[in-house]
């Protein structure tokens, strides 16, 4: 009954202050209680597939006893350490981080992808401090690109409808134009007009002063921003630039890594292209336990550590690599090798969500962006104008596929505030027929606008 309901709502949600929360009075909160493989389950019995994995974290699903136990039994073992010392899973978790990324890389250990972003940033600051360029201290993103909440993450983060009420933001941040072809001044030729993108960048360094600017930071595939999927050539020129200005490339993987995109990293994409600095977190854990990690190239970290000069990096974090959550990242690695699932996630991309490549003849999608198990469909009013559908519409297609049992996403920033791009990003785990379910729950709702 009404009443029952009003008290769960009560008991359970009243005094929380949601994330991103609007006023609505109408709203009906769903309170999960349990979760296994991709699906959830609400306090009154409704199951749900998560298409979104929870905030894209849930690389594995909900659910997996081996990845409990690992947690539990660290816990039982150690239940915490600083790593101004050293603990058993941190030093075996940043062996594998390095051995993942293909390079030598030596990883300092967070809770969550804004601070493993914030990390990176004092990094490149005091590596250039320490390499004879103080005055290399700016950082450049792109619009429409979300590195996190926290202000220096924020800063980096190029959408103006998330700023706006925060400014100013740090100061020596700078934002670049976006790969983005679909509405680019540049033209809709994906690779010719996201190499201008990147050439954008070049002359944005060389007019602020090669000697000024410190690092670009992107994400292999912008997500939060609208799932931007740029042309591998684009990482690969934007990679050359860096090296001929001395400005380090920060790659956020925080969303791309473990899988997601169909490679163990989104920038092993764009062949021969190798990030100074890799951010991560989400996915390392499957987002059974906060993680975030700074993978940092030798040549980089050995700036930190010379002898005879005081060089050490001034930073830490109470629960930054607790020994429970490196326990979990392990086994979330091991799973996601023995089980293949960076293979499946390619393979699965193509032939299952790929079948979602044909709402493109419907007048409302006017694009349909994908890259393994993230996939992204700009809405507009009509094809020709490409006026961003609005949010009322935007709001009709999440809520008509909740009712439905599915859970999508919107994002976008497209106009600041406008959220036209649905979001589908399901657990990499996902069985064929969940993958079934999301297709055609996406295909009727759509069809039916
Ligand atoms: N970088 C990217 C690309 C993200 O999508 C996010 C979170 N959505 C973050 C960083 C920040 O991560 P967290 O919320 O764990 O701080």
């Amino acid at each position: 009954t009404a009443i029952e309901k009003s008290k769960v709502v009560e008991k359970t949600t009243s005094r929380l202050w949601n994330a991103m929360h609007r006023y609505n009075p109408d709203a009906q909160p769903t309170v999960a209680v349990s979760g296994e493989g991709s699906w959830f389950t609400d306090e009154e019995g409704n199951k749900y597939l998560d298409g979104v994995s929870g905030l894209w974290c849930l690389n594995l699903g909900y659910g997996r006893q081996e990845i409990a136990d690992a947690a539990a039994e660290q816990m039982k073992k150690l239940s915490y350490f600083p790593l101004t010392m050293n603990h058993q899973p941190a030093v075996e978790l940043a062996g594998k981080i390095s051995e993942l990324l293909g390079a030598s890389y030596q990883t300092f250990f967070s809770n969550s992808g804004s601070e493993a972003n914030e990390t990176a940033f004092k990094i490149v600051r005091q590596y250039h401090n320490q390499t004879g360029n103080p005055g290399k201290y700016k950082f450049i993103s792109r619009y429409r690109a979300y590195h996190g909440s926290t202000l220096g993450a924020l800063s980096a983060t190029a959408q103006a409808n998330r700023r706006v009420k925060y400014d100013p933001g740090v100061p020596g941040f700078l934002h670049v134009y976006p790969p983005y072809s679909y509405r680019s001044i540049f033209g809709e030729d994906p690779e010719e007009s996201d190499l201008k993108a990147a050439q954008m960048l070049e002359e944005m360094i060389i007019w602020e002063g090669e000697e000024t600017v410190a690092a670009f930071i992107m994400e292999p595939f912008i997500s939060g921003g609208g799932v931007i999927i740029p042309s591998n050539k684009y990482i690969q020129r934007v990679s050359e630039i860096c090296k001929k200005y001395n400005v380090l490339l920060i790659m956020d993987e925080v969303v791309s890594g473990y899988g997601r995109t169909g490679k163990m990293f989104g920038f092993m994409h764009a062949e021969g292209v190798q990030p100074d600095i890799v951010t991560m977190a989400k996915g390392l854990t499957s987002g059974y336990l906060p993680l975030g990690a700074t993978a940092v190239k030798s040549e980089i970290y050995d700036v930190f550590n010379q002898e005879g000069k005081d060089n050490h990096f001034r930073h830490v974090s109470t629960y930054g690599g607790h020994p429970a959550a490196c326990a979990v990242a392990l086994k979330n690695i091991e799973i996601i090798e023995n089980e293949k699932i960076v293979d499946r996630v390619h393979e699965l991309g193509e032939t299952k969500l790929g079948k979602l490549d044909q709402l493109i003849d419907h007048k409302n999608v006017g694009e349909v962006r994908r890259v393994g198990f993230l996939l992204g469909l700009e809405m507009v009013t009509d094809k020709q104008s490409k006026t961003p559908l609005d949010d009322s519409k935007m709001g009709e297609i999440v809520g008509k596929c909740k009712q439905k049992g599915l859970i999508i996403g919107k994002n976008g920033d497209t106009v600041p505030g406008q959220n036209n791009v649905i979001i589908i990003a399901p657990p990499l785990s996902s069985t064929e027929e969940d993958l079934d379910f999301i297709i055609e729950t996406v295909n009727s709702v759509i069809r039916s606008l």
